[in-house]
């Protein structure tokens, strides 16, 4: 269980010191450590085999094909299923809806439904301050450590030995969504499936087992490579690198960072989702590109989502009025400056 304590220490951080250790500790179990580096490990070599076996003899159009198709569904599962519906209740969806969204989120490899919101919604409790689980900024703010805060914000905080209670930051799916629970459980017969389906696939469209085969790395260990440092980019670089055109709570140095806005689904413009963590759209401007934004509006017209939280017309009116005057623009980008809301 978390206590009070990070936000009691939170109070009192001066915003560049190293985050103090954690109060509470669980000893990491080596099978489990195993686990979660062969997740995180296998997909990354099979990016580098791929790319060896594309430069000897070319991609199949398959292939190319099955991994974008599985890229697109998990992706987005990810950024509008468990993030932008589950963790943030950014709009309410139809139970059959709100169940696909979660099933192919869960085959992105990136950790089961409750223990994905809990991380998450914890991160938003205390960005960039003790208790962020994966905060940039946890061994200080001077370069040194912003490198290996980014290190461990990217990939180390999975093997981190600070627990994060999922009764107090996912107490929802746990209480009232047996769906949600079942999918979550799921977790790791959802990863089995998330490998098996691009080799059958493959498998059925080449008649051979070798277009299985190829399938199965592109489609499969390849896409899940690409989209796992994707996410986990969100939450390095988009903490880092980039602007910060909105204000956010203080502390908080989320940014937004055009050349991810693409490939990460406007997850990418992450300053504007701290500054209102629960909007439907990432992209706070009209020029943001946003597709889970744009997949959440198709849903709206289609019946299927409803609710939806999307921002007031007059957000950007208002932020330029109070961006003026505060000197907002020229202040907050800067990690930490004066644009940061206290
Ligand atoms: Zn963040
Ligand atoms: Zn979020």
């Amino acid at each position: 269980m978390h206590t009070q304590a990070p936000q009691a220490i939170g109070q009192q951080y001066d915003g560049r010191s190293p985050f103090p250790p954690a109060q509470q500790r669980l000893s990491v179990h080596a099978g489990q450590a195993a686990l979660t580096a062969t997740i995180v490990i296998a997909p990354f070599i099979a990016l580098a085999c791929g790319i060896w076996l594309a430069w000897g003899s070319g991609i199949s159009l398959t292939d190319l094909l099955l991994a974008t198709v599985f890229y697109i569904a998990t992706g987005l599962g990810v950024t509008v299923g468990f993030h932008r519906l589950l963790a943030h209740g950014s709009f309410t969806a139809r139970p059959w809806l709100r169940a696909v969204l979660a099933v192919a989120a869960s085959m992105s490899f990136q950790g089961n439904l409750i223990g994905w919101l809990a991380a998450h919604r914890r991160h938003h409790t205390f960005s960039d301050r003790p208790g962020d689980p994966h905060s940039p900024y946890r061994y200080g703010a001077h370069p040194g450590g912003r490198l290996r805060g980014l290190a461990h914000a990217h990939l180390g905080w999975l093997f981190s030995s600070e627990p994060t209670s999922a009764a107090r930051y996912a107490p929802d799916p746990l209480r009232n969504d047996p769906a949600m629970l079942r999918i979550s459980r799921a977790y790791p017969a959802l990863c089995a499936a998330s490998l098996l389906l691009p080799f059958a696939a493959g498998w059925a469209i080449s008649g051979t087992l070798y277009g299985g085969l190829t399938a199965f790395i592109w489609a499969g260990l390849v896409r899940i490579a690409l989209l796992q440092h994707v996410t986990w980019s969100v939450n390095s670089l988009c903490h880092v690198i980039g602007e910060r055109p909105y204000t956010t709570r203080r502390h908080d140095r989320s940014t937004d960072l055009w050349p991810l806005a693409l490939l990460s689904f406007g997850e990418s413009w992450h300053n504007g989702h701290h500054s209102q963590p629960d909007c439907a759209r990432h992209g706070r401007a009209a020029d943001q590109i946003d597709p889970s934004a744009a997949l959440i509006r198709l849903f709206e017209r289609l019946g299927w989502a409803t609710n939806v939280h999307w921002q007031a017309p007059d957000f950007l009116q208002h932020h330029r009025a109070v961006a003026g005057k505060h000197t907002l623009h020229t202040s907050a980008r800067r990690p930490g400056g004066a644009g940061d809301r206290a």
